[in-house]
């Protein structure tokens, strides 16, 4: 949903999330993830002069598919929104925006309008694991052939090959 910077008031709009699934799909492409509900939420915009303030919460199912057996299987995300824009340009005199560095992330708009689906798209990308795994202890698949060995070993024989690798690196291990 799209929001005139104008429209903000300090006192703050409340925003209903409610973003259809089908919006996601650029910025999940080429990801392992997918979003087939829409995502929900509550959002309180508000704006002080050139900052823009904008907190609340948002969930959604997020289909994952598994970095090591290849299933799909879905994580709930459920997390709080706290991100803060300035109007105007990067770079420059600031005008009278009175920033203190480094206390905040802040995000400079260009436009007239305040994007909150981008709000909530970010804040979904951060966090999905950067390679997710079904369970804890997934096994994977057999480099072999292939078999899902959470399904049980498969008849190839260099298994216990890689085992023996892995407990030797596991010797370098730096603490
Ligand atoms: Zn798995
Ligand atoms: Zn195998």
């Amino acid at each position: 949903m799209k929001i005139l910077i104008e429209d903000i008031t300090d006192e703050g709009l409340e925003v209903e999330v409610d973003e259809e699934a089908a919006l996601f799909e650029p910025s999940l492409k080429g990801s392992p993830f997918s979003i087939e509900e829409s995502v929900k939420g509550a959002l309180t915009v508000r704006r002080f002069e050139s900052l823009i303030d904008v907190s609340g919460s948002i969930r959604a199912t997020v289909k994952a598919e598994c970095s090591r057996c290849l299933k799909s299987f879905e994580v709930a995300v459920e997390c709080d929104i706290s991100s803060r824009f300035v109007k105007g340009a990067a770079k420059g005199d600031g005008g009278e925006t009175q920033l203190r560095k480094g206390d905040m992330d802040i995000t400079y708009l260009t436009g007239e309008e305040l994007d909150t689906h981008e709000v909530v798209a970010e804040q979904i990308l951060l966090e999905l694991p950067y390679k997710p795994i079904c369970t804890e202890g997934c096994k994977g698949l057999c480099s072999i052939c292939g078999s899902n060995l959470n399904d049980g070993a498969c008849k190839c024989e260099p298994h216990e090959d890689i085992d023996r690798r892995f407990a030797k690196l596991k010797g370098f291990k730096v603490k």
